[in-house]
């Protein structure tokens, strides 16, 4: 049997992009990854809550896997009512049967940032092993100098992403601006033909 190496990449995915594809690409070659699970997160404790329902966040998901056989949709997460922790996620793959050593928790560089005030912080650098992956603008060298500490406990992965966040996916449709380029376009389709994003709360809202 191949060993198991196991990538998870966590996020609101409101919507999913061009970057977090290229990141669990970087991820998925720079670690020789088995699977990998994209988990799409409930309200996450620290940020606003997400603007697209999480059965349209999930579903952009299930788009981006539906031809990539490795790449897995989990709705870990969603099913529970309390807002997601990644300490508990992790704990879950362990009951699962996983180690420890064959957990790849991906995370980009803005968001390992602040890993100080995550839920478990310290002891959740035990639960898997993290790969922080470059973000444009912040190479993973300058979050090692930032964070010294932690830099001999994490792997870093300096790959070039799209320059993109849903925060300027979710503006460019406010603002009547194409997202060619910056989200597949089979979630493309999807956000237009549902009217996601749009300044009415959405196409089924916005009928009467
Ligand atoms: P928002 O603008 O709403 O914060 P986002 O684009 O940052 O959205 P998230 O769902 O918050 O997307 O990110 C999930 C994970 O993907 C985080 O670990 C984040 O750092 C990482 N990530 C997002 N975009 C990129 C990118 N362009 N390159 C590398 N990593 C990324
Ligand atoms: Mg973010």
């Amino acid at each position: 049997m191949t060993a198991r190496r196991i990538g998870i990449l966590g996020g609101t995915f409101d919507p999913i992009h061009c970057g977090h594809i290229d990141a669990a690409r970087a991820a998925e070659e720079a670690l020789g990854l088995t699977r990998l699970f994209l988990i799409t997160s409930n309200v996450p404790p620290h940020r606003a809550a997400p603007v697209a329902s999480s059965y349209h966040r999930f579903a952009m998901v299930a788009l981006v896997v539906s031809n990539r056989p490795t790449w897995f949709a989990s709705d870990i997460e969603l099913r529970s009512a309390a807002p997601s922790y990644t300490s508990t996620t992790l704990q879950r793959f362990h009951g699962e049967g996983y180690a420890p050593a064959e957990l790849f928790f991906l995370i980009g560089a803005d968001a390992f940032a602040e890993i100080e005030t995550w839920r478990d912080y310290p002891q959740i650098l035990d639960l898997a092993q993290f790969a922080v992956v470059s973000r444009p603008g912040l190479p993973v060298a300058e979050l090692r100098h930032r964070l010294p500490s932690l830099a001999d406990r994490i792997i870093s992965i300096d790959a070039p992403t799209a320059d993109v966040s849903a925060t300027d996916v979710r503006q460019r449709i406010a603002a009547g601006e194409s997202i060619a380029g910056l989200v597949p376009p089979a979630v493309r389709q999807h956000i237009e033909r549902h009217g996601l994003y749009t300044t009415m709360s959405g196409r089924l809202h916005g009928e009467d």
